[in-house]
């Protein structure tokens, strides 16, 4: 069960009202790498974990994002504040309140669909989805991805500290961001607590692809490090001598069809045959005037020929 504690995870002191700002911040509460997201996550990764170890620190981190996400959120209720009053008392006049909404930097959604409160969409008012946490119920997978995750949100809070000059909230979002730190260093522990936890899931690669590396994009600019050159690597740089990757195919792709799906699909190729030794007069050589091109020409006799766009287009050209 969650229990509710009335004092923020830390203090929350807003200098003054500003909803432009408050607008940015929308990002960590209801955006892709926000506090919500993380705390979704964590929360139902948690839930179908077995690992006792592992269950334990996905509980913790997702009640304490959602800690995270209380602080943002009134970081948020407390730049609004102002904003929020006048758009539900109406004490101001209509142009008044008009600019206010406009030049104050706030979205128009926020501000109108929302009355200025903390409301789960990002700084662009896009509403949050559950489609931002991309949990796939294996360890090796969600852990990387959870380490990334918080990499995200620790950049994202980076940003955030570098535009205010609230000393209040720079002080929040520095512990924000601080214990996004702290939960990659928990994953990444965590990760590495499982011994073999690469390649992600059960089935081993197949020899010899995992020490390919494949040099596609080939001329000036083609460099080497560690992550193509050296022993551990297998260059291929002629790309024909390995294509296909298979040694005994012939790199066509094919599939057995029954009788019923066979006679179809040789009645839809009949019906659908080009001739590739016709020249048909269509309608943008009917059409064509200059600019278009080579195009066909039909004369009387019912043989074609090939003209530049212009000669047909002057037949057609009214005569001066
Ligand atoms: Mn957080
Ligand atoms: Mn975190």
């Amino acid at each position: 069960m969650f229990m509710h504690n009335k004092r923020l995870q830390y203090t929350v002191r807003v200098a003054e009202p500003n909803p432009k700002l408050a607008t940015m911040l929308l990002e960590q509460f209801g955006g892709a790498d926000g506090e919500l997201s993380a705390a979704m996550r964590y929360f139902t990764q948690g839930l179908s974990e077995e690992d006792p170890g592992r269950k334990d620190l996905l509980l913790d981190i997702a009640t304490e994002e959602l800690s995270h996400l209380e602080i943002i959120g009134s970081i948020v209720a407390m730049l609004n504040k102002g904003a929020k009053a006048q758009l539900t008392e109406q004490q101001k006049a209509e142009t008044e309140l008009y600019q206010m909404v406009g030049a104050s930097g706030t979205s128009i959604k926020e501000s109108i669909l929302f009355g200025g409160g903390a409301s789960l969409m990002d700084s662009a008012g896009v509403p949050w989805t559950a489609a931002y946490v991309d949990s796939r119920s294996e360890p090796t997978v969600d852990l990387r991805s959870n380490i990334a995750a918080e990499a995200r949100a620790k950049i994202v809070y980076e940003r955030l500290i570098g535009i205010t000059d609230d000393p209040g909230i720079k002080e929040a979002l520095g512990f924000l961001m601080t214990r996004e730190i702290a939960h990659q260093k928990s994953f990444e522990k965590a990760l590495y607590s499982i011994e073999n936890n690469f390649p992600s899931g059960k089935l081993p690669g197949i020899e010899p692809y995992t020490d390919m590396y494949v040099n596609t994009s080939q001329g000036e600019g083609d460099m080497s490090g560690p992550w193509n050159s050296g022993e551990q690597w297998n260059v291929v740089n002629d790309l024909n001598e390995v294509l296909p990757a298979d040694a005994g195919g012939d790199g066509t792709a094919s599939v057995k069809l029954g009788a019923a799906d066979g006679a179809a699909m040789q009645e839809m190729m009949l019906r659908l045959k080009s001739d590739p030794n016709s020249q048909p007069f269509t309608g943008a050589d009917l059409g064509a005037g200059p600019g278009a091109g080579k195009v066909t020409d039909e004369d009387e006799g019912g043989a074609t020929d090939i003209h530049t766009a212009t000669s047909v287009g002057a037949k057609l050209a009214p005569a001066k």
